[in-house]
């Protein structure tokens, strides 16, 4: 039996595998403190993988464009790769070789495809899926408190806490197990305020639920503060004491008086009053934030408003409050640490600080001049795919962006303009299907490795069994690759290896993972960082004493409310919004292949209010074409009474002609450039299919 870890969602609940008709079964975990023992569907299921019949299992190539597919060995797939790179480089300069990671991979595969770009590519292309995933929450909290965890207190704090407002989160649905902490606080007398346009059975099981339009949650986040301060809700001494900034918020909220804040939001003045007072009046409170508040082109401001609701309200920097962001893919938190981002170095550390390069150059023994500067942003990354100054040669690792970036149908053309793709995925997933060369590799429970939770903790997964003949880890990859890039040292193949030198590259950042050990963690049960040193004990809960910004003060910011990148109109006058459904995870190309998920939403969906169904003769089950400005999609209706009649509503994880992302909108966040995937204006109309 192999103690380890779900593959899949950022909870990373412990799970045992165990040995059973010469392949493996998940059996509980108990002992493990996150989930307890609970594992959602996903979890159950996720061993039918290691030995599914599509699994790739060598290497392939395309002779030319056009052709197909054909097996070949590594030295051929490996050689082709790193002459495509060389001459991409050769032609169009450093930068036209790129590399897309994902929040999926573990922290060792992060750290060393970082170095991989910087070293043994010398490019600044570099960037990852997770900027479409938790990136304007993590910059707010940069902004705010200097430093991003997503949550910088455990979860069985959340089950002590008297008050919780979530915003734009459904984890009874996504990630089902933390509904124990939930559901504990609720038992104790504690309140949830549940933020969402649906009715999900999140908001179904809270105590009040604000049934939001889609992209004004800022304007939500306002008045909520501007209630607390008209009715002395706020804590003027923790202001003083460890916040700056506020007296600007407190003149920008004056104008979000609660009739005005019902015209944007649709929520009742009576609901706003009484969400801020329950809040506001409680002992000890949280405010989360989710996707759904985040994944907007004003995500950042967003979270800074709900921040600034915290703060204002002396609900953080102190035992049981605090500001989180429930963090989605497995590996979101130390995915958005150790380097793959454009902008970043490992340990949290800056591209562009000149003591941060000047350290990492130091441990990857190069010259400080030798590292890039910052790349662009994912979708910017994307959107540059062989264009003039944009990459030619592109290695994507753990992502599926023909299905999960916005605007999929673009991005099906910049992927099909690239001189050459290269994809190391287990599955021909929607953009492995693009590549000149797919590279098998190995799934979760075949290497081992850590991750870091959405709670800051630092897990380790076991290996239970090795790949299956013909497969590869991450890390063999990029160290074979490396060695064809002139890079014979530096890129070890091991995880252990991978992780002692991620340890000395964070040591002194802002995620310093020096102290953590593989020893550690499993005596442990994870340790959190920032952990300096063999002998801290990891940090649980932070900012109990200073924030992290120079003077330890936390900093608010005014932000205003502002209208969606695109707003409905007389052609496409309903809000889309988009998201997960409970069986599938992210881009599906794992849950998608596991039948006993499939069996209750075999295809895509678009649930649609009844009001609105009858207006355009939709019943229930029928196919229904949906159309934004970018394209169209097809799906089929749901009809339900928990959605606002001017919202559909979408999933994301289905690929082919019922892509979600087809429809959304690429409109960016300014600060964390995260794409508008929660908003944008749609029609719908009925597809007649015969009989
Ligand atoms: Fe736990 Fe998430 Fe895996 Fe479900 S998908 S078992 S919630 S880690």
């Amino acid at each position: 039996m192999t103690a380890t870890h779900c593959p899949y969602c950022a909870l990373q609940c412990g799970m045992n595998l165990v040995p059973e008709n010469g392949g493996l079964t998940v059996a509980p975990r108990p002992d493990f403190p996150t989930n307890r023992g609970g594992l959602c569907v996903k979890g159950w299921t996720a061993a039918e993988l290691l030995r599914h019949p599509e699994r790739l299992t060598q290497p392939l190539v395309r002779d030319r464009k056009g052709a197909a597919l054909r097996a070949a060995t590594w030295d051929e797939a490996l050689d082709r790769t790193a002459a495509a790179f060389r001459d991409a480089q050769q032609r169009y300069g450093r930068e036209a070789a790129g590399v897309f990671g994902g929040g999926g991979l573990t922290n060792e595969t992060v750290y060393l495809l970082g170095k991989f770009a910087r070293v043994a590519l010398r490019t600044p292309s570099i960037d990852y899926n997770g900027r479409f995933c938790m990136s304007s929450a993590a910059a707010a909290g940069i902004k705010a408190f200097g430093l991003d965890r997503g949550l910088p207190f455990p979860l069985a704090d959340v089950a002590r806490t008297d008050a919780i407002l979530l915003a734009g989160g459904n984890p009874a649905e996504c990630m089902p197990p933390v509904m124990q902490y939930f559901d504990e606080q609720q038992r104790r007398g504690g309140q949830l305020i549940v933020v969402d346009p649906r009715v999900t059975p999140t908001a179904l099981g809270a105590t009040l639920h604000l049934q939001v339009t889609p992209g004004t949650d800022l304007a939500l986040a306002n008045g909520l503060l501007h209630v607390a301060i008209r009715d002395g809700l706020i804590d003027e001494d923790f202001i003083a004491e460890r916040t700056s900034g506020f007296e600007a918020v407190r003149r920008v909220v004056a104008s979000y008086w609660p009739e005005r804040v019902e015209r944007v939001t649709g929520v009742p003045v009576q609901q706003i009053n009484r969400a801020a007072h329950i809040l506001g009046e409680a002992p000890t409170g949280m405010v989360l934030t989710a996707r759904g508040a985040e994944q907007h082109s004003k995500g950042t401001d967003t979270a800074l408003a709900f921040i600034n609701l915290a703060l204002a309200m002396g609900k953080a920097g102190k035992p049981l409050c605090g500001y989180g962001c429930l963090t989605g893919q497995g590996n979101g938190q130390g995915g958005r640490e150790h380097g793959q981002k454009a902008d970043q170095l490992p340990g949290y550390r800056r591209i562009d600080n000149l003591a941060d390069r000047v350290h990492v150059a130091g441990v990857w023994g190069i010259d400080e001049h030798d590292l890039p500067g910052p790349g662009r942003s994912a979708y910017e990354l994307l959107a540059s795919l062989g264009t003039e100054g944009g990459v030619r040669a592109l290695l994507v690792m753990g992502s599926n962006v023909a299905v999960s970036a916005p605007h999929a149908g673009a991005i099906d053309e910049r992927l099909g303009a690239l001189d050459f793709l290269v994809v190391a995925d287990f599955f021909l997933s929607e953009t492995a299907e693009h590549a000149d060369v797919v590279l098998p590799a190995a799934q979760w429970a075949e290497d081992e490795g850590t991750m870091t939770n959405l709670e800051g903790r630092v897990i380790l997964r076991r290996r239970a069994a090795p790949p299956p003949e013909g497969v590869w880890t991450d890390l063999r990859i990029l160290s074979a690759l490396a060695g064809r890039l002139g890079c014979g040292t530096g890129f070890p193949p091991d995880a252990r290896s991978a992780f002692q030198e991620l340890r000395r590259a964070s040591a002194g950042g802002a995620a310093d993972y020096a102290g953590i050990t593989y020893e550690r963690i499993a005596e442990e049960g994870g340790v959190f960082w920032p952990c300096p040193s063999e002998d801290h004990e990891g940090t649980p809960r932070m900012f109990l004493e200073r924030f992290g910004t120079p003077d330890g003060r936390a900093r608010c910011h005014a932000v205003e409310h502002r209208p969606a990148a695109e707003e409905p109109d007389g052609e496409y006058p309903f809000l889309l919004t988009t998201g997960r459904v409970m069986p599938q995870y992210q881009s599906g190309t794992q849950t998608r292949r596991v039948a006993a998920l499939l069996g209750s939403i075999p295809e895509p969906l678009l649930e649609i209010h009844p009001a609105t169904a009858s207006l355009y003769r939709i019943g229930e089950g029928d196919a229904v074409r949906v159309m934004t400005r970018r394209g169209e999609a097809r799906m089929r209706a749901r009809l339900t009474r928990g959605i606002r009649q001017d919202t559909l509503f979408a999933p994301f994880h289905w690929g082919g002609a019922g892509r979600a992302n087809l429809l959304t909108n690429p409109a960016l966040d300014p600060t964390s450039r995260m794409p508008e995937f929660k908003v944008c204006a749609a029609r719908v109309e009925r597809v007649m299919e015969p009989a």
